[in-house]
């Protein structure tokens, strides 16, 4: 049986025109599934019996539930979410002073093998659908405003797998997300971060204008950026700066780069001046990120006096430079920390 949610709002109106139904009820199941996220067809109170029956009959209703929660003492939450199928994936819900920030997964597990990202470890096994995503994010709303009494403000698609690789769902999950008939959120207060998947950034230039995108970088040395991302063998620096060039000619929009600084691996003055250069064709903002060790990979983060000398040579340049303090790291939900440590049962 087909999930229900991977219907357009056309072809659910189609559906119910071929069954002789109202076209109106097209729209009350869509906010339905859109905007309440109900999590079975008997829900549905104002579609009549019969009509629940034969949908109930014909499709599937796919859920999402929390199947695990850690929160961290700089309030950070990290969730594991349970698909219809079993798989889990993480989540985490950044609060700050008056919003909160959630970083959703687009894939279960990931097929780059970044060698920091201890994601890359668990592999991949399979993209998630628009309706997976969605339900993080329903989700995340709910949790904002019972945990911290604001609304979700801002989702970046940064927790696990790369967004490009999926581009079709994640369109179609920023669709619904931004949809004034379903949640309704601002398109600018969404991020699609990418590891330089330089097709994907085409086509998000055409088809996904007002959503921000971010590329992790973490080195501006080619040869260098191939050993840390393996990606950068298919889509060489050349190739992403390109890329990015076209992106900026085409939406005008300012690209987030992000870099996290390691320990004598691309935190020289050196790096610096790579970096400086690679930020030449495109307005870009950097944001500099400690990194968070974990036992999935060899690396330390730069010293403190490294780090701040790093980013005052890329201020000294006029570039925009924010240093992140890595949240959630005693839960294992920073930056490419996320990889499934625990998966025990619950409800969303
Ligand atoms: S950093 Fe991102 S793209 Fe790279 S392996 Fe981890 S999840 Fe995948």
């Amino acid at each position: 049986m087909k999930d229900i949610h991977t219907l357009s709002l056309p072809q659910l109106q189609q559906w119910m025109k071929e069954r002789q139904q109202p076209a109106f009820r097209a729209k009350q199941l869509y906010e339905y599934l859109w905007k309440q996220n109900v999590t079975s067809f008997q829900e549905m109170l104002s579609l009549p019996q019969a009509l629940r029956d034969l949908l109930a009959g014909e499709f599937l209703l796919a859920k999402a539930a929390f199947a695990d929660m850690q929160e961290s003492a700089d309030g950070s939450v990290k969730y594991a979410v349970r698909m219809s199928d079993g798989a889990v994936v993480e989540m985490v819900l950044i609060p700050s002073r008056n919003r909160s920030t959630l970083c959703v997964s687009s894939q279960v597990g990931c097929p780059l093998n970044c060698r920091f990202c201890a994601t890359a470890r668990m592999g991949f096994s399979r993209n998630l659908n628009a309706y997976e995503m969605y339900a993080q994010v329903f989700a995340a709303r709910q949790e904002s405003e019972a945990r911290f009494g604001h609304p979700l403000s801002n989702i970046v698609w940064m927790g696990m797998g790369e967004p490009l690789l999926n581009f079709e769902a994640v369109k179609a999950a920023v669709e619904r997300v931004t949809d004034p008939e379903g949640m309704g959120m601002s398109p600018s207060r969404i991020t699609l971060s990418t590891s330089g998947h330089c097709d994907g950034i085409r086509q998000m230039a055409r088809e996904l204008p007002s959503v921000h995108l971010a590329v992790s970088l973490h080195t501006a040395d080619a040869r260098q950026r191939q050993e840390l991302m393996p990606i950068g063998g298919k889509y060489p620096l050349s190739a992403l700066s390109d890329a990015l060039a076209d992106y900026h000619e085409r939406t005008n929009n300012r690209i987030t780069l992000e870099y996290m600084l390691l320990k004598d691996v691309n935190d020289s003055l050196r790096h610096v001046r790579l970096l400086l250069d690679f930020c030449r064709r495109f307005p870009v903002k950097i944001n500099l990120i400690e990194y968070n060790t974990h036992p999935y990979a060899p690396y330390q983060p730069s010293d403190a006096d490294t780090f701040r000398r790093f980013a005052q040579s890329l201020e000294e340049k006029n570039l925009i430079v924010n240093v992140r303090r890595s949240k959630g790291r005693d839960i294992a939900a920073a930056c490419g920390q996320l990889a499934n440590e625990k998966k025990n049962s619950g409800k969303m």
